[in-house]
């Protein structure tokens, strides 16, 4: 089962990988975007870490809903909405519970990942995060149909996302600012799956 601990570590090694990783996102986001992605999350991540600290939530579900609220009213761009719904939606879900199952944060990401495409209007394919999210949940769910404790089931799902962020390099993108570049798009990886990516790495080395 999973705790508020088990979330608040999360978001520390979350944070600390986004600032790490901070400039390589914000070069992934130069040739399709306007370089600004690594430096949205890193502002993002380091105000959701200050307000969990500052009053740490009891529940899984409250630290996520604080991350989410953070990350809507700090990062900006299409990435803070649609990060902030993904962790807003997820903490939702998972109600107020003090600890969670494996399959729960599966059932709740699933329906976060939902929200995230009804915002955008994307589907998988369209070279955003949700080629990262989507076979991400998807790897987790069947992992833990197939017997899988947390730990492996969530090393499936970052497993999956690293593979989804590597395969939008010859997608076109058909959402979002890269879109407006057509097929000039091709050929680079999507830095929001990308840092989807980072933050479900995060997630399972929380978990190992
Ligand atoms: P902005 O493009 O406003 O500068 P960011 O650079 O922070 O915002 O984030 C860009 C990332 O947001 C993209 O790489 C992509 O993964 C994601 N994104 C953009 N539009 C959408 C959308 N409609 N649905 C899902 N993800 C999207
Ligand atoms: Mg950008
Ligand atoms: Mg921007």
């Amino acid at each position: 089962m999973l705790d508020a601990t088990f979330f608040r570590r999360w978001l520390s090694a979350a944070t600390a990988v986004i600032e790490r990783e901070a400039d390589r996102l914000t070069e992934l986001d130069s040739p399709i975007g306007d370089a600004d992605h690594g430096s949205n999350l890193r502002r993002g991540f380091i105000a959701a870490r200050t307000a969990v600290e500052k009053e740490p939530p009891g529940t899984p579900g409250g630290v996520l809903v604080m991350v989410g609220r953070q990350l809507i009213s700090t990062v900006g761009g299409a990435s803070g909405p649609l990060y902030g719904t993904l962790l807003r939606r997820t903490g939702k879900a998972l109600g107020e519970e003090a600890t969670v199952s494996p399959a729960q944060l599966a059932d709740a990401l699933r329906a976060a990942i939902d929200a995230v495409a009804q915002l955008g209007g994307a589907a998988p394919g369209d070279k955003t995060m949700l080629d990262a999210l989507t076979p991400a949940a998807d790897a987790l769910a069947s992992a833990l149909a197939s017997g899988a404790g947390t730990a492996a089931g969530l090393a499936a799902a970052a497993a999956a996302a690293d593979k989804g962020a590597l395969a939008t390099i010859p997608l076109q993108a058909r959402k979002g600012r890269a879109s407006y570049l057509g097929e000039r798009s091709i050929g680079h990886q999507d830095p929001g799956a990308t840092s989807s990516a980072l933050l479900l790495g995060a997630l399972a080395r929380t978990a190992a």
